[in-house]
């Protein structure tokens, strides 16, 4: 078993890919209304070795002798992976032990003012920050940003990276209705947007239960009206994630695991990754899968979102 990798999971842009998580669970500079991870519990924008990084590149190391090739090593897991100061070493690392295998970063992309965050990326070929909101009261109602992020800042810094990346450059923004879909909040967007010239934009909205209960999904519809709006721009609407069940790392052994556990008591999802000793992203496909199956439902409560039974399951 794996500390800092996971996986690999399912993700909806990248087929199944090789996660690697570089700070502990939830340090970020964001505490996201919609995070799937749940609430940001160290809010930081400090950089350093959160996790060691020797370490990491041993499991690598040990991945690479025992496994095939994934198709993508990702860069994401349960925070901001760019809070690691040694995050370009482990990029370095990847590229020349496996030069064919590609590497994404999934990033918020609030540190792309500091230069040195923007070269430790340069090495990669995909890297992804979001921008959800051009203006600071968007940013706070959806993102609610650590104190010292300046919103121009946050966006001259997406401007040099732009400039200064070789490889593809996605720029995803997170679409949730009655905060960020209005004219005005599209068109300042838009307007960054065009300051930025990402290669594609990627529109995302929620698949799982956020951090706050009264949010809901975008429908493809409203998301296909935003796509038409940022044209000329290349958008892709994120479909939903591949089925989860058909992969050949779902084992029904953790899904049995989990439903036996929340039957117990209700769990939130770091509860499940701290009893079954799986990466919260690892539990998240499965929880993903007992909800489509209609098994388990999320409620809020004030620790967090928790999980629990459906009743007819409960009764069993
Ligand atoms: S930036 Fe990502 S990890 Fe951080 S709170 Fe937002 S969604 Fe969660």
């Amino acid at each position: 078993m794996y500390k800092y990798l996971f996986g690999p999971v399912p993700s909806r842009r990248l087929g199944i890919s090789l996660g690697v998580d570089l700070v502990p669970h939830k340090t970020c500079s964001l505490d996201c209304i919609y995070c799937e991870c749940g609430q940001t519990t160290d809010f930081t924008v400090e950089r350093q070795e959160y996790v060691p990084v020797d370490d990491v590149l041993e499991e690598l190391d040990d991945y690479f002798q025992n496994h095939p090739d994934p198709e993508y090593i990702t860069f994401s897991g349960s925070g901001e992976p760019c809070l690691n100061s040694r995050i370009g070493e482990v990029i370095e690392f990847i590229r020349k032990r496996k030069p064919l295998v590609s590497i994404a970063v999934l990033t918020n992309g609030t540190l792309f003012k500091q230069e040195e965050v923007r070269k430790a990326l340069l090495g990669a070929d995909l890297v992804m920050p979001s921008l959800d909101g051009a203006s600071i009261s968007t940013m706070q109602t959806i993102n609610r940003p650590h104190a010292s992020i300046d919103m121009e800042a946050y966006i001259e810094g997406l401007v040099s990276f732009r400039n200064e990346f070789q490889g593809k450059f996605a720029l995803e923004i997170f679409i949730l209705p009655g905060c960020n879909d209005t004219a005005d909040e599209l068109t300042s967007l838009k307007t960054a947007i065009e300051r930025i010239n990402p290669d594609v934009i990627h529109l995302n909205t929620l698949d799982r239960p956020g951090v706050v209960s009264n949010i809901r999904s975008a429908t493809r519809r409203e998301l296909e009206d935003i796509a038409d709006f940022f044209k000329p721009f290349s958008v892709e609407v994120i479909a939903a994630a591949p089925e989860r069940k058909g992969l050949n790392s779902y084992r029904s052994d953790i899904e049995s695991a989990i439903l036996e556990t929340v039957l117990r008591r209700p769990c939130t999802l770091e509860d499940l990754a701290t009893i079954l000793g799986s990466h919260v992203n690892e539990i998240n496909k499965y929880l993903g899968a007992l909800e489509e199956a209609d098994k388990i439902e999320s409620v809020h409560q004030d620790r967090g979102l928790f999980y629990q039974a459906k009743n007819k399951f409960a009764d069993n």
